[in-house]
């Protein structure tokens, strides 16, 4: 077994892993599989089982079959080179009770076990409020916030200048409550699933970036 660390990132939609991944990615050298940003790459691909492409899956809020997501995941880890020596976050994923069972399973072929589970407590209030105004500049990707970040100047991003921006298919009431339905129904229950592993760590995500990143460096020993 080696001794680079594999890590999950657990949590309701918008409870803010995702930007937390990005810089573990960027300040820390770890390599990712973010399962909803694969999943958004192939938006077009009809998924029979469901009669649905990907992308109306996603629009309506449910979750993938478990099957479907394995094989990504699969597939995404044979092309990391050297895997199991790299430092590496699973975003968003596993979300089911199958899945991290199935995770299991595959990552001991490489050597593996997860190491850690980072789980982002947050509000369901909170996150409303964290989706509905997100957007971000359609040019360099920084996101903004129509409740806690607009940009300096009305309808032009701060970085880059660009005046156009984009809000998730996704981002909208009626998919947000299916989200935070599913996430209660099949999501949660891997606390339970993860803490009876003893790996499982909890992060206050109802606090200002700096603050959720000291708190998951602190738990990974990286602080
Ligand atoms: P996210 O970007 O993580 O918020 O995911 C967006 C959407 O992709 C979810 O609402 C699901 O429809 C789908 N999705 C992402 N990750 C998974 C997963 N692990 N299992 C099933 N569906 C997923």
């Amino acid at each position: 077994m080696s001794d680079s660390l594999w890590i999950v990132l657990l949590g309701a939609p918008g409870c803010g892993k995702g930007t937390q991944a990005e810089f573990l990615v960027s300040e820390n050298g770890f390599s990712i599989i973010s399962v909803g940003e694969m999943l958004r790459a192939n938006k077009s691909k009809f998924i029979e089982k469901e009669n649905k492409t990907i992308g109306e899956i996603i629009s309506g809020g449910t979750l993938l079959p478990d099957d479907v997501v394995m094989d990504l995941v699969s597939d995404e880890l044979s092309k990391i080179k050297q895997v199991s020596s790299k430092n590496l976050i699973f975003d968003g994923f596993p979300r089911t009770v199958g899945q991290a069972t199935s995770l299991n399973s595959l990552i001991s072929k490489f050597g593996k076990k997860i190491d850690c589970v980072l789980n982002f407590d947050i509000e369901d209030e909170v996150i409303k409020k964290r989706i509905l105004g997100r957007y971000k500049c359609s040019k360099c990707g920084k996101i903004y916030n129509d409740f806690f970040l607009k940009p300096r100047n009305e309808g032009i991003c701060d970085i880059c200048g660009c005046e156009v921006f984009d809000r998730r298919a996704d981002d909208n009431e009626e998919s947000l409550q299916k989200r935070l339905s599913e996430y209660h129904k099949k999501t949660v229950a891997l606390k339970d699933f993860y803490e009876s592993s003893g790996i499982l760590k909890s992060v206050n995500a109802d606090a200002d970036f700096s603050e959720v990143r000291k708190s998951v460096l602190n738990n990974l020993n990286l602080g």
